[in-house]
């Protein structure tokens, strides 16, 4: 097990960098969220840019058996033993995963809980996804040039290289990115939290992880790391203000020199419609019978008439988390508007149970034109980006977003709100010129939404119109190669910085 060495600090070479992520959720092995498809993409794309990608995350159950254990590491947390075993596999020449084999913790129905709760004993699950990457760390023989941290789960992760393992001489000078995919979730746990995971005492300040006298995992990672990126320029923004700071803000607004949005890309071999193993007939821009095919199909899948005329209505598609943040409650307050509208729906989702019985009620009530799925189905999700003419996505915020931009590859055209990462990846249609990839409204009311709606419609059924916004859409880059770019960019900026406060400390020599 080895990453390549960090080139000689100060050597300015333009080498390699060597990656350690942390995660909690990675595509292929186990999602819940963009958060997985990120951390999927991401790494290969590092990789393919010619870098060494270690990551490290847990083996759930949902991960199957990926391999034999090759290493154990034996953790001490609050004078008990904690055994974790290192499943390593080779995903790509310098791309590899460290699944952490701990069945006690891992080895259960879902990723963050079942059947709507949480697992109890969160804190210590991710407690020990923090502490094992940074003890495997420790163990290696040379030091990684930087490690990447996401979301609260890793949030650990910067606050113990600062404190338990400053000294350790493979995390010396180390510096440490957090990514921020959803500032909602900050991993908020009771302050004996502190014992249970045998933190220093120290940390639960106001200026560490403690949060109105909580643990706050993401906190702390904010606070601890030496860069914060957050998933998109526009929510980068959003996040320093209260409206959308979720409480973080003025932690956020005192870092936020630090503080970077990175728009995420997608993963265009997983999303490509001319390639898509879940479509009927693949199709191009070029020529779109595939997609009709698509929806003809969708609309089988569903229970839905499948006739031409009932072809040729428009059907909007909409794969989410049913929640708040996704627009859920507009959504149940616009229903009858939405059902007056002159078109068909498919719907894919899970989460709040009144939002679930929303949409089945709205199916049963209108089975010619409502279909609902309450599920995960990724291939259903491939299906309702090919066959849908329109994808709605009417969040409250959103820190990037991935369907509006797999709906656009699939000449899908998304209707979003106008907040966050959707702002950066959809631009409004001009009324006059008809120049744009999507349509955005602004006020969180279903009025607004409805309007967009009806616009969107209207134009559907200017066939030109229609054709020129899809291809549009279609033509947009949205691949990883320019985020993993400008991670690059980055992380090489980070580690700059770090070099230089570390010469600064250690002039005068010998203070
Ligand atoms: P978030 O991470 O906030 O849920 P994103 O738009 O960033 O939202 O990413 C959601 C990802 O999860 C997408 O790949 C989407 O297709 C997928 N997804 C969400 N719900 C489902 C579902 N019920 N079935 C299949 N895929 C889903």
């Amino acid at each position: 097990m080895s990453v390549l060495s960090a080139p000689p600090p100060g050597s300015g070479a333009v080498s390699p960098l060597s990656i350690l992520m942390v995660a909690s959720e990675a595509t292929p092995y186990a999602k819940t969220g963009g958060l997985a498809d990120v951390v999927g993409a991401l790494p290969s794309a590092l990789a393919r840019l010619g870098h060494d990608v270690t990551l490290v995350m847990p083996r759930y159950r949902d991960v199957g058996n990926v391999g034999p254990v090759r290493q154990r590491l034996h953790l001490s947390l609050d004078g008990r033993r904690v055994d974790v075993g290192l499943v390593e596999v080779q995903v790509a020449e310098h791309h590899r995963v460290v699944f952490l084999d701990c069945d006690a913790l891992y080895d259960r129905d879902g990723l963050y809980g079942h059947a709507g709760t949480d697992h109890p004993d969160n804190a210590l699950r991710y407690g020990v996804l923090c502490r094992a990457a940074c003890e495997y760390g420790a163990q290696l023989d040379s030091s990684p040039s930087i490690v990447h941290a996401h979301d609260w789960q890793a949030g650990l992760v910067p606050v113990l290289l600062r404190t338990q393992y400053a000294t350790a001489p493979t995390w010396r000078g180390v510096p440490v990115v957090l990514t921020i995919h959803n500032l909602a979730y900050q991993g908020l746990f009771p302050a004996d939290t502190m014992d249970t995971l045998d933190l220093p005492p120290s940390v639960f300040s106001i200026d560490g992880l403690e949060y109105w006298n909580q643990v706050n995992f993401l906190k702390g990672g904010i606070n601890f790391a030496d860069a914060v990126t957050t998933v998109s320029p526009t929510y980068a923004r959003q996040i320093l203000t209260a409206d959308d700071g979720e409480g973080l803000d003025g932690v956020l607004r005192q870092r936020r020199h630090l503080l970077r949005g990175i728009l995420n890309g997608i993963d265009t071999s997983v999303w490509d419609p001319q390639t898509d193993p879940f479509l009927p007939v693949p199709y191009a821009a070029s020529d779109l019978r595939g997609k009709r095919d698509a929806k003809r199909v969708l609309l089988d899948r569903f229970g839905l008439p499948s006739d031409d005329d009932s072809v040729e209505r428009p059907l909007i598609g909409m794969v989410s988390r049913m929640v708040d943040q996704k627009g859920l409650d507009l959504i149940l307050e616009a229903r009858n508007g939405l059902m007056g509208l002159p078109a068909s729906f498919v719907v894919l989702g899970t989460g709040d149970r009144r939002y679930e019985e929303m949409w089945r009620a709205l199916a049963a009530a209108h089975p010619e034109r409502v279909g609902a799925r309450i599920g995960f189905d990724e291939e259903l999700a491939h299906l309702i980006e090919g066959g849908a003419d329109l994808f709605l996505m009417p969040s409250r915020f959103e820190p990037c977003g991935l369907n509006q931009m797999y709906s656009m590859r699939y000449g899908t055209v998304p209707v979003v709100r106008a907040t966050g990462g959707l702002v950066d990846t959809v631009r409004h249609v001009d009324a006059a010129t008809g120049d744009g990839t999507g349509f955005l409204f602004e006020p969180y009311t279903a009025s607004a939404m409805l309007t967009a709606l009806r616009s969107a419609l209207a134009a559907f059924l200017d066939r030109a119109r229609w054709a020129a916004i899809q291809h549009e859409g279609m033509r947009q880059d949205f691949s990883w190669t320019v985020s993993a770019e400008t991670y690059v960019q980055e992380y090489r900026n980070v580690i700059e910085r770090r070099r230089i406060a570390g010469a600064a400390r250690a002039y005068p020599p010998g203070e």
